[in-house]
């Protein structure tokens, strides 16, 4: 059927599916956004959909073209059936095969309206949460545990022993279906999906969290609000820890939420779908973004004589803190135009509320530039200071409303290239000679079309079919790859699972809390004989496990040699999931017990990672291991660095930063070897000690793996957690064995790359594994002048192959305006991809310098672009006065609490920092300003106010002068969330938010429950909603004042004067006296 289309045609549903119509926030533009996101959470089961019609009941090629490029018959992987993979995923519905029509809303497996209530049998409810029904009884257990198991079960047990459906244990009909994604987040199909074809109303992959509606708790309480308005799952459900929705869908009530339907499968047709009333997100209608340019020199002026040179600092007194520069509240949600009158538009903040209209450009989520205009030279470029690089984050998830990526199929002849540079075919390309010849924007060269890709121009210029093909009118297009993308087979999912087992890790309850997460995850493995799973258990030696059908039991197989280690068995260890799940399960459930009795304090770490590894060599796929102490025998062990490491900090912090440093290239080697054969490490770490993360975290960050930290490791907070990570960290899209490269426009080149990726060839980054959530920072260079009025681009091409198997390039292409003024640079400076350059800059470099010489150079650069707009772009002339860009005048606050922060403070643990690192090194720009200036809110006064239909208040600036002894606080920075109590909260405040009436009766390991009151219900929907937002589950943390815990809360108020630095006045001086001093 692909032969119907010319190459390079649009896949007809793309075309044949109005456009989304939601391109607007609110109920106008998404009349039904409880279909959407029923339909998100469908989407977001790694499941394959059901046979298309027309093609077949079972055999699913959908998509002939693709077929080819995909050997049905993958020989590695003995390929069980005539077909390598299970259907398609939804989105490839959308391709050739089926009716358009038909296509979408079979693809979904129709899942039936989450959130629409019905009530979760009992007994199933997830560790830490309560239904509402019963949330309103006073409930809980008093120390505020959640309730493991069946309701009535032992409140509070430690978490070992319970089960698994502690955790929201999946429904039997469902624990396929995941819950909301958190915000359809997941991504369905995801997986790797990107959203595809099919612009449907649905958008069909991953869901940006923000996005719209959530579904309703099941248990809502107050039935009336919980329908009408768009509240986050957890929100209203019971659900405390796990909360809901977002990325929370995956968090272990969720699979509550889902009711069961009768009879269908997959839950009710969509049809049946009740109505939701408001979409959470956008309430508002949408204020157009990006119209004109800028509003120019606008600048804040900080007056009072602040440092006049030669007289001393006049003091902070004179400045009125309320006068200088803070975050604004955040706004209603905006409509962006990537590019409007055939020019580039300003990106939004990138933590702000917008949706983004591919309209040339790429939408920021995927690309975005420290400066919307590029200087012509290197040396305007120097003079204004700034820094010039790209964040790139490929598969980024996209807001709900926004349009799907298209998928286009160039047929045999693979998409259109330059022949010289290999830039791809991008909308701008200019087509001269009626269309026979196309200039590369990227280097210049002048191509013939190909034949069957011609087409005439218009009056204007253009293609005449340019609007209708998405590579030539979108700056995110998806093309499927051929042989020619290709060195093997696309490979398959494989999951191998390595936990540790020492005595520690059993004790602590850290083995329970992995087996649990990961007896949970299963079901959310995509589906068919695609997918394999294997598992080992390690110790001071390795013990992995023949998963075969055949046997009665798991067989244990143990590896005794750490030293040279092998694997047993190859073939028996990695095995297709759907031939093991019942012995999997069995052995996940027996594993606790199995090493209970374990004396064995040695962890053959290395060993057992490289053993894992030989027995994936031949497909690659993901590791996730699952790590509680330090290695300490065979290859890789190491010693405890740490006592050394505050040695030295107290003695000046001369060598310090070596701790921070690997060991030794053991690791290293390792670890490049797993990316060559396309194994990606994902790391675990819950631990009670120093596991020197240092030297370990080299496995994931060279093969795009993530380390996520447990520290102090909490069976009764931190089970909930792990398992929210672990399935979103599986459920979100991604895509493995990719390649990726930018190509910029002549003039520009790309100096450096940084993130989690391996690379062996100066222009290209290997990723044996990428997700939504890594971003991959690129820094850029002249090698020649750029011409004034002309454009400069920047593509970024991401080869992958889906978890579906299907091998894929996303291309992203972004063309801004040189520039040879310096102010318009300043105009169209970027503050969010400024900071976050600065940010990975500086983390970059605290290994191998001294704290405080980082600390000055990230002061320097704010200094030095600051000053360079005072003299060369202000128009006032007082020295007295600090003048910053209106664009970035919250630079110095930022840099501020970068200097302030976990990393680059003196005090903190080792891992703790190299922890810091590590979370900074593939993170995407809307997280990096929350990282070091967290939100904070009060939380004592939600029920009394009203937020104007946003479920947060506003943010308050982080200055303890704003905290409260009577008050109730909670910070969140994107990965922790601190819940700060003072020491005069009232009883009833606190009898309602912790069901105690005195701050010492509180649990200091903290699990967020549900009251049935209006504030305890308004707090758990801000925690859920900023779960969404963040698409991460956060580690809540109990803070009370006068404790250690409570100066763990107040160190984050970086506008005090602290012993890490300034106070924020102070530091406005110190900045606006360097500045003097430069212009003198
Ligand atoms: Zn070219």
């Amino acid at each position: 059927m692909a032969t119907h289309f010319p190459p390079g045609a649009p896949r007809p549903n793309t075309q044949q599916v109005p456009p989304p119509s939601n391109y607007f926030p609110g109920s106008q533009g998404n009349p039904n956004p409880n279909e959407l996101t029923d339909n998100m959470q469908n989407l977001s089961i790694n499941r394959p959909p059901p046979p298309m019609p027309g093609s077949g009941s079972r055999t699913p090629p959908p998509f002939a073209p693709s077929s080819q490029a995909f050997p049905l018959q993958g020989p590695s992987f003995g390929g069980p059936s005539t077909m390598s993979r299970p259907g398609p995923p939804p989105a490839a519905l959308a391709r050739p095969g089926g009716p358009p029509s038909v296509s979408q809303p079979t693809g979904f497996p129709s899942n039936s309206p989450l959130g629409r209530a019905i009530i979760p049998p009992v007994g199933q409810q997830p560790l830490g949460v309560r239904p509402a029904g019963l949330g309103a009884l006073p409930a809980a257990p008093s120390g505020g545990f959640p309730v493991s198991g069946p309701v009535g079960g032992k409140a509070g047990a430690p978490f070992p022993g319970a089960r698994p459906s502690a955790f929201g244990s999946p429904l039997p009909l469902g624990s396929g279906m995941p819950v909301p994604p958190p915000s359809g987040m997941l991504g369905g199909p995801v997986s790797s999906g990107p959203p595809m074809v099919g612009s449907g109303p649905f958008p069909r992959g991953p869901q940006y969290p923000p996005a719209v509606v959530t579904p309703q708790s099941p248990y809502s309480q107050p039935p009336a609000a919980s329908f009408s308005q768009a509240r986050p799952l957890s929100g209203s459900s019971p659900l405390t820890a796990p909360p809901g929705m977002a990325p929370p869908a995956t968090f272990p009530g969720a699979p509550h939420n889902r009711p069961a339907v009768s009879g269908l499968p997959y839950g009710a047709p969509l049809q049946q779908v009740a109505p939701a009333a408001g979409v959470s997100g956008p309430m508002q209608p949408p204020i157009r973004y990006g119209m004109g340019p800028l509003p120019n020199q606008s600048m804040t002026t900080i007056s009072p004589a602040m440092g006049q040179p030669g007289t001393s600092l006049p003091g902070p007194s004179k400045i009125d803190p309320n006068q200088i520069p803070r975050p604004g509240p955040s706004s209603r949600p905006i409509i962006y135009e990537t590019r409007q009158g055939n020019q580039a538009n300003s990106p939004p903040p990138a933590t702000s509320d917008y949706i983004a209209r591919d309209t040339g450009n790429c939408s920021p989520r995927y690309m975005r530039c420290t400066i919307n205009q590029i200087p012509c030279t290197v040396d305007l470029l120097s003079t204004s200071g700034m820094q010039l690089a790209l964040t790139v984050q490929p598969l980024a998830l996209p807001h709900p409303s926004e349009e799907p990526i298209q998928v286009v199929d160039f047929g045999e002849s693979g998409p259109v290239r330059c022949s010289r540079c290999k830039g791809y075919i991008n909308p701008f390309m200019k087509f001269i000679d009626q269309g026979r010849k196309f200039i590369c924007n990227l280097c210049g060269y002048t191509d013939e079309t190909p034949r069957d890709y011609h087409c005439n121009l218009g009056p204007d210029g253009r293609r005449r079919d340019a609007d209708e093909r998405p590579e030539l009118c979108r700056g995110s297009v998806e093309f499927v790859a051929t042989k020619e993308y290709m060195v093997r087979d696309p490979m398959p999912a494989a999951y191998f699972f390595l936990i540790d087992v020492s005595m520690n890790a059993v004790q602590t309850g850290a083995t329970a809390a992995a087996c649990n997460a990961i007896q949970q995850v299963i079901s959310d493995l995509p589906e068919g004989p695609r997918t394999f799973v294997g598992i080992a258990t390690f110790d001071s030696t390795i013990h992995f496990f023949n998963l075969k059908r055949a046997l009665q039991q798991p067989l244990m197989l143990i590896v005794p040699d750490v030293e040279d280690v092998y694997t047993p068995l190859e073939t028996d260890v990695v095995v297709p999931l759907s031939e093991c799940r019942q012995h999997l399960e069995l052995l996940l459930e027996s594993i606790p017990s199995m090493f209970q009795e374990s004396k064995t304090p040695d962890s053959a770490f290395g060993a057992a990672v490289k053993a894992a590894f030989l027995a994936m060599k031949s497909t690659g796929g993901k590791l996730m291991v699952f790590q509680s102490v330090l290695p300490s025998v065979g290859v890789g062990a190491l010693s405890s660095r740490e006592a050394e490491g505050r040695a030295n900090v107290s003695a000046g912090e001369k060598e310090a930063h070596k701790l921070l440093q690997p060991a030794d290239k053991t690791l290293r080697t390792m670890a490049v070897e797993f990316a060559e054969y396309q194994v990606c490490v994902d790391l675990f770490i819950t631990t009670q000690t120093y596991v020197d993360i240092a030297s370990i975290s080299v496995i994931p960050r060279t093969t795009g793996g993530q380390v996520y930290h447990y520290y102090p490791f909490s069976a009764l907070s931190d089970p909930p957690k792990l398992y929210n990570d672990l399935r979103w960290n599986i459920t979100r899209p991604q895509g493995f064995e990719a390649v990726m490269r930018v190509r910029c426009s002549q003039g520009i080149q790309v100096q450096e790359y940084s993130g989690n990726f391996c690379k062996r060839i100066p222009t290209d980054i290997d990723l044996p594994a990428i997700d939504c959530d890594k971003a991959i920072m690129v820094t850029l260079k002249h090698d020649d002048k750029l011409q004034d009025g002309a454009e400069c681009a920047f593509q970024c091409a991401l080869l992958y192959t889906t978890v579906y198997g299907e091998r894929r390039i996303r291309i992203t292409t972004l063309s801004l305006p040189c520039t040879n003024n310096l102010s318009n640079l300043f105009r169209s400076a970027d503050l969010d991809s400024q900071f976050v350059c600065m940010l990975k800059q500086a983390s970059g470099e605290i290994p191998s310098k001294a704290l405080s010489l980082v600390k000055e150079e990230a002061i320097n650069v704010c200094a030095n672009t600051l000053y360079s707009y005072r003299k060369f772009c202000a128009t006032v002339t007082s020295s007295g006065q600090l003048i910053l860009p209106e664009a970035l005048k919250l630079l110095p606050l930022y840099v501020l609490a970068l200097t302030k922060s976990v990393g680059l403070r003196t005090d903190g643990r080792i891992d703790d920092r190299s922890f810091w690192i590590n979370y900074v090194s593939p993170l995407s720009t809307p997280l990096a300003i929350p990282l070091v200036y967290p939100r904070m809110i009060s939380v004592h006064d939600l029920d009394a106010k009203d937020n104007e239909g946003s479920v947060l208040p506003p943010p308050i600036p982080l200055s303890s002068e704003h905290i409260s002894n009577e008050g109730v606080y909670f910070l969140e920075n994107g990965d922790d969330g601190l819940l700060y109590v003072g020491d005069s909260v009232s009883s009833d405040i606190l009898q309602k938010l912790f069901g105690v009436p005195s701050v010492a009766e509180i649990h200091s390991q903290y699990v967020l429950q549900l009251y049935d009151n209006p504030l305890s219900r308004k707090f758990n929907d801000v925690v859920n909603e900023i779960r969404r937002q963040r698409c991460s589950y956060l580690r809540l943390k109990l803070c009370k004042k006068g404790d250690p815990s409570g100066m763990l809360f107040l160190s984050y108020m970086v506008e005090d004067r602290t012993a890490s630095g300034p106070s924020y006045v102070e530091f406005l001086v110190q900045v606006h006296r360097q500045i003097q001093l430069k212009m003198n």
